[in-house]
């Protein structure tokens, strides 16, 4: 049962001409080294501000990338694109079956890339050993609050055990820092905030709070709803001690904190200021779905089609020349906060978050 389309676009607009060496970079003088996989647009919770309860057309069979399509194009990216890092995300990532063999085809590239997962964790605990030993170095975990109902309410699944399992199977796995991320619900949030805190200061996770932004399916997203960083960082200063981080942010999209929550428990938290304090200007990322269309930006409306390049027959030289040009013609912002922003068809779950 679909009630909400992903809306694919189908017109490919005409490429400016791009460099043809180089880094993977835009015409604002950007350099994407950052390269966001999606796996799958398939998901096994249903977030409501990222899907509907029904869930959504899904990608089937021939219109997803076979994984040694994937593979090629991730060793495109990684030999001759200079990308230095790829995190794997989805949809969920874990539903895909050849996570294992892709992040090990990753892994052997030289020079050898970053290797991370964006993943909710339901069935984290019993492949994070795995995981690691396929070449994972780094994993973030979504997790919007700690208490079992309201989990049980955002997400529509009653999981929430099963997620802390996967935290804790991915640091006793060595997948450190383990990284939370949260996106909190404008009614309950703050207080799930306050909450999130504690826990991962008690387990030696790092938070990292992110602004709700208008990518979910419904398109339903309302800016006087979505929890802004600023009140976050309020309600967080109302029962911790927050100092600035001193680490260089560089193109890191979260302001770091170090925090102390007065009983000897400290750690650091990120909050992630999409909407409010945008941080377009210093994006390194460049996105592949699950499909095999690349994206210049989360927000962008226009796609560059590598699957049907590499289903011609394209050569390496093609495919690399074709995600140049995608890239050359980033914008410079995402847009959401001006008049004429609109949202794209293609929601987060498909393209990848
Ligand atoms: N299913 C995995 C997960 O939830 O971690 C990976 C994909 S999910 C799209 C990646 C991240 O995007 C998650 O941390 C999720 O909370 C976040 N996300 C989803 N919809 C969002 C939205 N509308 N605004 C901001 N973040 C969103
Ligand atoms: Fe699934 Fe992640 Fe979207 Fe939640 S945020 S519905 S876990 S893809």
């Amino acid at each position: 049962m679909t009630v909400v389309a992903l809306g694919l676009p189908s017109v490919q607009r005409p490429l400016p001409a791009a460099p043809t060496d180089g880094p993977l970079i835009d015409t604002f003088g950007r350099v994407a080294t950052d390269l966001r996989v999606s796996l799958t647009d398939l998901c096994n919770l249903r977030c409501t501000y990222c899907m509907p309860a029904e869930g959504l057309d899904w990608l089937q069979g021939e219109q997803k990338l076979r994984p040694a399509e994937l593979n090629r194009l991730i060793s495109i990216a990684v030999t001759r694109l200079g990308i230095t890092s790829v995190r794997f995300t989805g949809g969920e990532p874990l539903v895909v079956p050849h996570l294992e063999e892709v992040i090990a085809a990753t892994a052997v590239l030289r020079p050898r890339p970053e290797i991370t997962l964006t993943t909710n964790g339901v069935g984290l605990a019993r492949r994070a050993a795995g995981l690691k030993a396929a070449g994972l170095d780094r994993i973030n975990v979504s997790l919007d609050t700690v208490d079992a109902a309201r989990f049980a309410a955002i997400t529509r699944r009653d999981r929430l055990a099963d997620v802390v399992d996967g935290l804790q199977a991915a640091q006793a796995a060595g997948l450190d820092p383990v990284k939370v991320n949260a996106v909190l619900d404008p009614v309950t949030g703050l207080d799930d905030a306050v909450a999130l805190l504690r826990f991962c200061l008690r387990h030696g996770y790092q938070l990292r709070i992110i602004e709700q932004m208008p990518l979910d399916a419904g398109h339903a997203w309302e800016r006087d709803r979505a929890v802004r960083a600023d009140d976050i960082l309020a309600e967080l200063r109302r029962h911790f001690t927050l100092n600035p981080d001193p680490a260089p942010r560089g193109s890191a999209p979260a302001e770091l904190w170090q925090v102390d929550d007065g009983t000897g428990a400290t750690g650091r938290v990120g909050i992630i200021a999409s909407v409010s304090h945008a941080f377009c200007a210093a994006c390194d990322r460049s996105r592949l779905t699950a499909d095999g269309q690349v994206r210049n930006c989360l927000f962008a409306r226009e796609e560059t089609d590598l699957r049907a390049l590499l289903r011609s027959g394209a050569d390496d030289a093609a495919l690399e020349a074709a995600w140049r040009a995608a890239m050359w013609a980033k914008a410079a912002g995402h847009g959401i906060n001006e008049p004429d922003f609109v949202q794209p068809d293609r929601p987060m779950s498909a393209i990848g978050g």
